[in-house]
């Protein structure tokens, strides 16, 4: 009986054993997955700006261009260009923190006055596109790293300007929460259709790429802001009603 008794507990621990092993590789190949779909997705994000750059750059090199046409082709180089400069930046700033290199040490910051920075910042974008931008609430604090939560807050806030509607508004309200600092940016833009909301925080997921496209997005703004609020220990949430606007909290 005891032999009985100690064989079926091994027997028990193998299984748990051979269980955790499973899982292992389950996460493992979830992983190699992930890093395939996304080096496939990078390259082709930085070919079709590449293409269309070489494109017009070789019809001016032939000399095919009408003169007075060189401007416009030479401004859909510079375009192109600078949707691939923000490109390679989002995907270096996602790949330091799926890394966590980040070497700079975490200090108290005022929140308060992130946002007021990032709102300053945006002030033409947010003129351009006829959309009001306020801030509200008071000084609170949160120990983080200074550029990692700008570039959080600026993305939201960024969203919030670009997924607007012509003369919309963006509130920006930093206040508190369960006794915790939070940041809430609230649009009263296009919305984000229910089942996609999960969706949104994914790399170069995008609602409707061609119209993310056309404004500028990359797709992997709400990507950073996931993984910057991980790095934080800060919780994201997020609201959305289709055609009435967005507003999403991050908690620290
Ligand atoms: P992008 O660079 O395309 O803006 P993000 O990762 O920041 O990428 O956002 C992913 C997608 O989520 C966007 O393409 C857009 O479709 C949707 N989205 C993000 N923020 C908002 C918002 N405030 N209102 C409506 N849609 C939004």
């Amino acid at each position: 009986k005891p032999l009985v008794d100690k064989i079926s507990e091994q027997n028990k621990v193998l299984n748990y054993q051979i269980n955790q092993l499973q899982v292992d590789v389950d996460e493992k190949t979830k992983e190699a997955d992930f890093r395939k779909e996304f080096t496939a997705n990078v390259s082709h994000e930085l070919k079709t700006p590449l293409t269309s750059i070489s494109g017009f750059a070789e019809i001016i090199k032939n000399g095919i261009v009408k003169e007075e046409d060189i401007p416009r082709f030479a401004g859909r180089i510079y375009d192109e260009a600078q949707r691939l400069i923000t490109l390679v930046g989002d995907i270096i700033k996602l790949s330091q923190l799926d890394e966590k290199q980040i070497a700079a040490r975490k200090e108290r910051l005022d929140l308060y006055l992130i946002c007021q920075d990032v709102i300053d910042t945006l002030e033409p974008a947010a003129f351009e596109r006829h959309v009001d931008v306020q801030i509200m609430g008071k000084h609170l604090y949160a120990e983080g790293v200074g550029q990692i939560l700008g570039e959080i807050i600026y993305n939201l806030c960024d969203n919030a300007i670009k997924y607007n509607k012509e003369g919309g508004s963006v509130t920006v309200n930093v206040h508190e929460e369960d006794g915790k600092a939070a940041v809430t940016v609230q649009d009263t833009g296009i919305g984000i259709p229910e089942e996609d909301l999960d969706r949104v925080f994914e790399r170069f997921f995008r609602v409707n790429k061609s119209h993310s496209k056309e404004i500028g997005g990359t797709g992997l703004g709400l990507s950073i802001v996931k993984h910057g609020a991980a790095y934080h220990n800060a919780r994201i949430r997020i609201d959305s009603k289709l055609n009435n606007g967005t507003s999403i909290t991050i908690v620290f």
